[in-house]
Formats: structure tokens, sequence, C-alpha cells
């Protein structure tokens, strides 16, 4: 449910009815809007008479119910207006929503060694990007396959971090290394395969990082959603969502199938952030630009895209990955369309 307050509310009044709220149980949120002061009541609100809550001030423009099973997700929830998570990073601060500048994430799908990681921060620093991706920690479907190197990676991201300037985002997979991942990633990355790890939502949500939610790769956009929705009850608000390809019949020419429709899709029923992966989309470097420049004409927020120094010797998805040159030629395109869309700087 959501009390909507009329423009120019004192803040005393917003005070009390928080109290009033409080003092009923509805775990009361002040939402701030660009336009309106919006308090969103969770909790056991079904029982209550929108109208006969409205009667407790005249500061009190509507109460509305938010009717989807996620509701701190649910653009209802904030009347419509779009999130923006705001990110500082060495380089500055980076906003990342609906009416914001397209932001672009890229680096390699594992850090490999210090000598790569920086490399590629300098490289795709140079192209224009705003984050460094890298995985420490990495979700393989063999046990056998390169696992990533943990704990010491996420030393050379802090070096990258340092070198470039650029924020970094990496994967934390367990919940025992949450604080340790927190303390040297700008956004905590949950991968598609840990959508659900619902122990790690919670987690997450408690800490102060902005979250990077991947789509699982059999998830529905309502269990998405709904894993979204864990992160934000645990008293996180700044959480991205990544679609990165589902699983559908069809795998012998590209690796997934990116729903692209699911930036409209979320856009009407999110007002949270939307990043696109045309990397782990496709699995094919050829088709990356095609998706990145069909996610932007689509609307989305923000890209990953994995860079790699020589994707033929990478130790985790290299044929997905652009070489710094690929990157460097994919960027101007990018920013043509970003500025034709009114989302380039
Ligand atoms: C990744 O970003 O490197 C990754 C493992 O992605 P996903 O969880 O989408 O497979
Ligand atoms: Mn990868």
């Amino acid at each position: 449910m959501i009390v909507v307050l009329k423009p120019g509310t004192p803040n005393l009044e917003i005070e009390q009815l928080t109290q009033e709220f409080q003092s009923q149980g509805l775990n009361p949120e002040k939402i701030v809007g660009k336009h309106k002061v919006v308090i969103g009541l969770v909790g056991d609100t079904a029982d209550l008479d929108p109208l006969q809550l409205r009667e407790l001030s005249p500061w009190i423009e509507q109460v509305l119910r938010v009717e989807k099973p996620f509701k701190r997700a649910s653009r209802d929830y904030r009347h419509g207006e779009a999130s923006t998570v705001t990110v500082t990073t060495p380089g500055g601060s980076v906003a990342i929503g609906e009416h914001q500048s397209l932001v672009v994430v890229a680096g390699p799908c594992s850090v490999e060694n210090e000598a790569m990681i920086i490399e590629t921060a300098q490289r795709v620093k140079a192209a224009g990007a705003h984050f460094l991706r890298g995985g420490a920690y990495k979700p393989r479907t063999s046990p056998y396959a390169f696992q990533g190197h943990g704990e010491s990676a996420l030393e050379l991201l802090a070096a990258a971090r340092q070198a470039s300037g650029l924020g970094i985002i990496t994967e934390v997979m367990d919940t025992a290394d949450v604080e340790k991942v927190a303390a040297i990633a700008d956004v905590l990355q949950v991968g598609a395969r840990n959508m659900q790890n619902f122990a790690l939502l919670k987690k997450v949500g408690a800490q102060d990082k902005p979250v990077l939610l991947k789509r699982g790769m059999s998830a529905t956009i309502e269990e998405w959603l709904m894993a979204a929705e864990y992160v934000l009850a645990a008293g996180n608000p700044n959480v991205i969502l990544c679609e990165r390809g589902i699983r559908t019949f069809d795998r012998q020419y590209a690796r997934n199938t990116l729903d692209l429709s699911a930036i409209p899709v979320l856009r009407s029923l999110t007002h949270l952030p939307i990043m696109i992966d045309p990397s782990h989309g496709t699995g094919r470097a050829e088709y990356v630009p095609a998706m990145a420049m069909a996610a932007i004409a689509a609307g989305t927020d923000a890209l990953m895209i994995e860079v790699h120094p020589h994707p033929a010797k990478a130790l985790s998805d290299g044929p997905q990955s652009l070489s710094p040159q690929q990157f460097d030629q994919l960027m101007p395109q990018l920013a043509v369309l970003g500025k034709a869309m009114n989302r380039w700087p």
C-alpha cells in the first residue's frame, strides 16, 4: 500500500504520519520522488481500508494498494517514478536509471592475473566504460573448470580500480564471502545461478553496496522481481536488474536467448534500473554488437559487455568476449544510437 502526499507536505506531518503507521506495525518507508513524497507500507495491510487511512491527514492525496506480489520492486510502490542507483566510484559518481545516460560495464569474465586485469581496465576506461567487471569467484558448470582465483583476485580488482578510476562490479556466490567482496566491490553481482539463493539475497540486502541481480536462466520475470524484493525487503534499495539470456529450446547457434522484451516489460512493472548483458545472452562475440545496439534501442539503462585482452586465451567465456580493439570500435556505435535516444552525455 502507498500513501501519496500532497506537494509541500511539511516534514513534521510526514514524521507524525510515519510514527502513526509504525505504531500500527506497518513498516512505513519514506520514498522521496522527484515531484512527490510517498510513504510505502508493507506488511499486514490486507484488512486496511484506504479511505479510512486517508482520513488520517489532510495532506494525504491518495492511498493506493500495490496489487502485484512484488511490492517494493513494483513501479506502483513509487507511484510510477523510476528510481536511480547512484554508485560512488574513484572517478566520480555514476547514476544508473531510466532518466540517466547509458552506463557501460566492461571487462573479462574472470580476473586471471594482475597484468590482464589492469590492461583491460585501462583499455575499457579509455574507450568510455564506466565500470570494470571481472569475476574472482566463478560459478562454473564443471567442477574441473577454472573456478576463479577467489580472494587474491579481489586484491587485483582493487589494484585495477586504483589504476583506472573505474568502479568495480564482481560476483559474490557465497554468504560467507559477502563482507570480503563488499570491501572492494562498488556493486555486488548476484549471478544467474544464485538468483533464488535466498540466504545470499538477504545477506546482500543487509549491506550497503548496490546489488546487480542477474536473471536466473529459467526465471520468469515475476520470479526475478520477487528475488529483487528479497534484497529490497532486507533494507537495500539499490538493486539493478540484469537480463543475461534465458534458456529456450535452441542452443545450437546462440548460448542463450536474450530476452529484450524484458526491457519494456520491466519498465512497466518496476522502477528499478535495467541492464542488458549481450555477452552471456548470445555466447558469441560476433553477435554482441547487434544485441547491444538493440538493447539501447529498446531502452536499456546499462550494458554489460565481456572484454578480454586475448579472447582466444581466456580461462572462461573467451568465445563471447570482445577484444579491446573490438570494444573500441563498438563504443562509438553505441554513442551514435545513445545520442539518438537522448541517453548519452
Ligand atoms: C558472469 O557475469 O560472469 C556470469 C557468470 O554471468 P551469469 O550469472 O549471467 O551466467
Ligand atoms: Mn562470463
